[in-house]
């Protein structure tokens, strides 16, 4: 069977989605299936999995079509209508293989129940240079914004050995980073009996030679000061926190279910600053979200303004069918919601430059990544997109050190290190 696996959405489903490519590989018998991993998380993000499933029903009129995922279970009608012939949720996701031979025979699909994450395993290599490593899946926060809790089922988290041993598989199929990722990682380890911690997580991870590890996204209950202290003195533990912020207002915040305040959040970004080397800071921030004013915008803007975030995904609130935001009073009409959106785009180009110029001078570590417009570019152990002139002789997938000589809006340039005509120069 030829079988193609397209994916949308965040870095979970990106996992998930090498999970089905490495178990769909050998799925025996004749024909062609087009598998689409599907989220669900905006109104786009439905109707971009919608389109994608009905462009594969017209240019590939013989193939089986499957959606699958977050969509599946939050918008399982229109994927249909779109003309999926099988669509499977969440909860059925790692039994695809399973599912597909029933209904290729025309059996009655199998029940099952919400698969324990100890049996999910990748082997690699991921396409790209950096691999992932799902540890976590389900969150009881509630935010009353989000659909994900809804469709992700239960809190279940990867034991710390398992994770180590796809670590090392990952290792030895030749990533040098692996982005360590989860629905919240905040909550790792709360299921599981011995109630491990996401720092005795990557403990447990570190002890796999000759590879990095990057956290995805860490809500500010999950930097606790045994992660703030891992992070601190861990160099391959990469010096990025990406802590969504959502909004610097409590009042929003409070609606919004969130489990921290605007003070908390501060003080645990300026803690990670300020105590771990060469520490840079990434946000989400949701704008126009029911009752913010803009007394409530300027908060959020003073916030980030303190902070310098070298990224911010900035996410207009679109009420989502079956959340309780969807139902508040104090909606921002659209046309503000898009002007706060646009001013905090230009300030976040401002504070990218800001946080990327204090590295100039600086030496990094880059992965190699890919080649683009005449250069080499990756990201160094702190996040910063940097390209090399592509006369470098490099290779995708390794890990130079660089030398950081420009910063502009849309550039940072390095220069590999180890030539002799930069050694004289090293910054101090
Ligand atoms: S923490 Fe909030 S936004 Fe994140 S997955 Fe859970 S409910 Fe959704």
């Amino acid at each position: 069977m030829r079988v193609y696996v397209h994916t949308l959405g965040c870095r979970v489903n990106q996992y998930e989605a090498q999970y089905l490519a490495e178990r769909l590989a050998t799925l025996p018998g004749e024909g062609e299936v087009h598998v689409v991993n599907t989220c669900t998380v905006t109104a786009l993000a439905d109707r971009k999995s919608r389109k994608l499933v009905a462009q594969l029903r017209r240019e590939h009129p013989g193939a089986l079509v499957v959606a699958v995922g977050c969509g599946a279970d939050g918008a399982r009608a229109g994927l249909l209508r779109a003309g999926a012939d099988l669509v499977v949720g969440n909860r059925d996701k790692a039994r695809l293989p399973e599912l597909l031979m029933a209904y290729l025979r025309g059996d009655a699909l199998p029940e099952g129940g919400w698969p324990s994450l100890a049996e999910e395993r990748v082997r690699g290599p991921f396409p790209r240079a950096r691999a992932l490593l799902k540890v976590q899946d389900g969150c009881t926060q509630g935010c009353t914004f989000c659909r994900t809790w809804q469709v992700r089922g239960p809190l279940r988290s990867k034991p710390p050995k398992v994770a180590r041993e796809e670590a090392e598989a990952l290792a030895a199929a030749g990533h040098k980073e692996i982005v360590v990722t989860g629905v919240n990682l905040a909550q790792y380890g709360r299921d599981l009996p011995e109630r491990p911690t996401l720092a005795d997580l990557l403990s447990e991870l570190l002890r796999v030679e000759g590879v990095r590890y990057r956290l995805t996204s860490v809500n500010p209950e999950g930097l606790t000061p045994e992660l703030l202290a891992l992070f601190s003195r861990e160099p391959r533990l990469c010096p990025y926190l990406h802590m969504p912020l959502q909004s610097g207002d409590d009042r929003v915040l409070a609606a919004m279910g969130r489990a921290y305040t605007a003070a908390e959040y501060k003080e645990k970004a300026l803690a990670f600053l300020s105590s771990v080397p060469k520490a840079t800071l990434g946000a989400d921030v949701m704008v126009g979200f029911p009752g913010e004013d803009e007394r409530a915008f300027s908060r959020t803007v003073e916030l980030l303004e303190a902070l310098t975030p070298l990224n911010l995904h900035i996410f207009r609130y679109s009420p989502r069918p079956g959340t309780a935001a969807a139902r508040l009073p104090g909606r921002v009409p659209k046309a503000e919601a898009a002007r706060r959106s646009a001013e905090l785009a230009g300030l976040a180009r401002r504070w990218s430059r800001l946080a990327r110029q204090r590295f100039l001078g600086a030496t990094l570590e880059l992965l190699v990544e890919e080649q683009e417009g005449g250069w080499w570019v990756g990201h160094t152990e702190n996040y910063l997109r940097v390209g090399v002139a592509e006369s470098a002789a490099l290779a995708r997938g390794t890990i130079v050190t660089v030398r950081i000589v420009r910063v502009e809006e849309n550039l940072t340039e390095g220069v590999v290190f180890d030539r002799p005509q930069d050694r004289g120069d090293r910054p101090s």
